[in-house]
């Protein structure tokens, strides 16, 4: 794909999705004094980070829950601009043998669960007498395995990521459950950032003050082929899925997908925490309760219910070697494209979080100025 139209050009910039990757773009370049036109196929902004009341009037994340942490100084800080922030940490459980238990695994998770008392020395005497030895840590069974042993690899991870990504833990990069650390002290958070809180107003409040500039234009509902060759840019941002951007020529790269179950209740709360997970019963994958997330008050409560998809919207890269080495064939293609850069989860097929996001989008911003003032 080339520079569009041969007349006056009206945009320094197409950018295409008005997720986290596109709007950070628009609003730095905006900043600068380019213009930008920000399309999304969607009949919103936000990308999947985007949250809306429901018809309860109860906040809630369309897409599944979503909690902002980073470590990052510089994500929070250029992210503050936009936002104030409620603190939030956030508590998952996991429903096994008939108990909620924290997860990541902890001191309490196996005192509860075993019956022990056991104190955090102990603990990790315990892990090491049931991990199993590993040679090579090369899959998420043996990331596991190697740490806790079996039953609770059984009882915590084989059945979630069976679930979660239709393969066995033994099929899948050693990246995923990596994720999940495992304490031997009584730290029940989820996560352990630094900066952990949620936009006081919601992500699509701060995703329109982000957009809020008088040098970008917003289209939704609009695929971008829709306009590309209409409407006249210098330079196109991409961050929708690269395999789509090469009409998939070498095939489809595999992506996970969901399916939402959206329900509201008229009780003030239904579960402890955010979110209850449930490894090994059931077709969904774990239920998230927004007004723990959120911090509203409102007499009902709404919940989401996530059940994995191999079908549907792509939502997650699937992290195994031959996806990855399929991926490096659309890289080198995209590499290429001269007048477009890809950016996001999507375009560069990575499990991203929102902060990392956010810094690959800043690191892009610096690097299109940097090539933009080279050529002056
Ligand atoms: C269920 C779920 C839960 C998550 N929870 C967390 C969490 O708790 N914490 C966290 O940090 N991260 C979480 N994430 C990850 C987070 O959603 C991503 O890191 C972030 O949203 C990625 O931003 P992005 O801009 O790269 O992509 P997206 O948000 O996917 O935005 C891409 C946009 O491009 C648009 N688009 C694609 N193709 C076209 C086209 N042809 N024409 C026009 N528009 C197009 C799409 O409609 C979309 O809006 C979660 C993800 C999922 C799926």
């Amino acid at each position: 794909m080339t520079e569009s139209g041969t007349g006056p050009v009206a945009f320094d910039y197409l950018i295409v999705g008005a997720g986290y990757a596109g709007s950070v773009l628009a609003e730095r370049l905006a900043r600068a004094g380019r213009r930008v036109l920000i399309v999304d196929r969607r009949a919103h902004i936000g990308g999947n980070a985007y949250d809306c009341y429901d018809d309860a009037g109860v906040l809630i994340h369309p897409y599944g829950p979503h909690i902002f942490h980073t470590n990052s100084a510089d994500v929070f800080a250029y992210l503050s601009q936009f936002t104030e922030w409620r603190p939030y940490q956030h508590r998952v459980l996991a429903s096994v043998d008939g108990q909620l238990l924290p997860i990541p695994i902890n001191l309490d998770t196996v005192n509860q669960l075993y019956g022990l008392s056991l104190t955090s020395f102990e603990l990790e005497d315990f892990f090491a007498s049931v991990a199993e030895p590993v040679a090579q840590v090369r899959t998420s069974e043996d990331v596991v395995v190697g740490k806790v042993g079996r039953d609770l690899y059984n009882k915590f991870f084989r059945g979630y990521t069976r679930k979660q990504w239709g393969l066995d833990p033994s099929e899948l990069d050693a990246s995923v459950t990596a994720r999940v650390p495992t304490r031997t002290n009584r730290d029940g958070r989820y996560f352990a950032d630094t900066y952990q809180a949620m936009p006081l107003h919601g992500y699509t409040r701060m995703f329109q003050n982000m957009l809020d500039s008088p040098n970008i234009k917003v289209m939704l509902n609009t695929d971008y082929r829709e306009i590309v060759d209409v409407i006249p840019w210098r330079h196109m941002i991409y961050t929708g899925p690269v395999d789509a951007f090469f009409d998939h020529c070498y095939g489809p790269l595999p992506y996970r997908s969901l399916e939402f179950r959206h329900e509201t209740h008229d009780v003030d709360e239904l579960f402890p925490v955010g979110t209850v997970n449930y490894p090994n019963d059931y077709g969904y994958t774990r239920v998230s309760e927004f007004k723990h997330i959120t911090g509203q008050r409102h007499h009902q409560t709404s919940v989401v219910y996530e059940y994995p998809r191999a079908e549907g919207d792509p939502y997650y890269p699937v992290p195994r070697p031959e996806n990855a080495e399929l991926y490096k064939r659309y890289e080198a293609l995209a590499d290429a494209e001269e007048n477009v850069t890809f950016v996001g989860r999507l375009a560069t097929y990575r499990y991203y979080n929102m902060d990392q996001v956010v810094a690959q989008a800043l690191a892009t911003f610096r690097r299109l100025e940097s090539d933009a003032a080279a050529e002056l």
